[in-house]
């Protein structure tokens, strides 16, 4: 079993681990406690201090923020519930005409506006673009990533969190309880 240690994961976290060495780590299985180095090192840059249980991205974060399981930014901005898509609570900068396209898109390369629009999520914390996407008019956000916490850590990492949570969408819980 290889096993790396937490600065050669870091550097490739950072994009400067020698291409020769990304090659090693990519050829090797992964050494059993690489999710717990990674989790470790993100945790030291994060602006909070509640335990990271799942990175999303490299900006977004699943935490554990006194017994709720919610999606935080890196400067601390939260999400809310993790199991509702957190670009509901973003700001959205949609461009969804030809002037506003063309500041992204050259020539032919644009889609057709009538068709497709380029959704930014930003954080409303600390102002960094977290997605972008583009889809067809009227498509709903798209919800990238559910991941399934209690079995992860249950069946995979074989230490259950304390607390469980019932694994499903809640999006739309959400939305409900807005159009009240
Ligand atoms: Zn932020």
């Amino acid at each position: 079993m290889a096993s790396f240690d937490k600065a050669d994961i870091e550097k490739l976290i950072d994009g400067v681990l020698p291409w020769p060495a990304t090659q090693d780590m990519l050829k090797s299985s992964k050494d059993e406690d690489r999710f717990d180095k990674y989790v470790e090192i993100m945790q030291a840059r994060v602006d909070f201090e509640d335990p990271i249980l799942l990175p999303l991205t490299p900006m977004l974060f699943i935490v554990n923020d006194n017994g709720s399981r919610v999606v935080k930014c890196r400067c601390g901005q939260c999400f809310g519930d993790y199991r509702v898509n957190w670009k509901l609570s973003a700001l959205i900068y949609v461009r969804d005409d030809e002037e506003k396209m063309e500041q992204v898109y050259v020539g032919r390369e644009m889609p057709d506006p009538g068709w497709i629009q380029l959704r930014e999520y930003i954080c409303a914390g600390c102002g960094a673009q977290l997605e972008v996407e583009a889809v067809p008019r009227g498509c709903p956000p798209d919800f990238e990533f559910l991941p399934d916490l209690d079995t992860f850590y249950r069946d995979w990492l074989g230490r259950p969190l304390p607390d469980t949570c019932e694994f499903k969408d809640a999006t739309l819980d959400q939305i409900n309880e807005w159009a009240k």
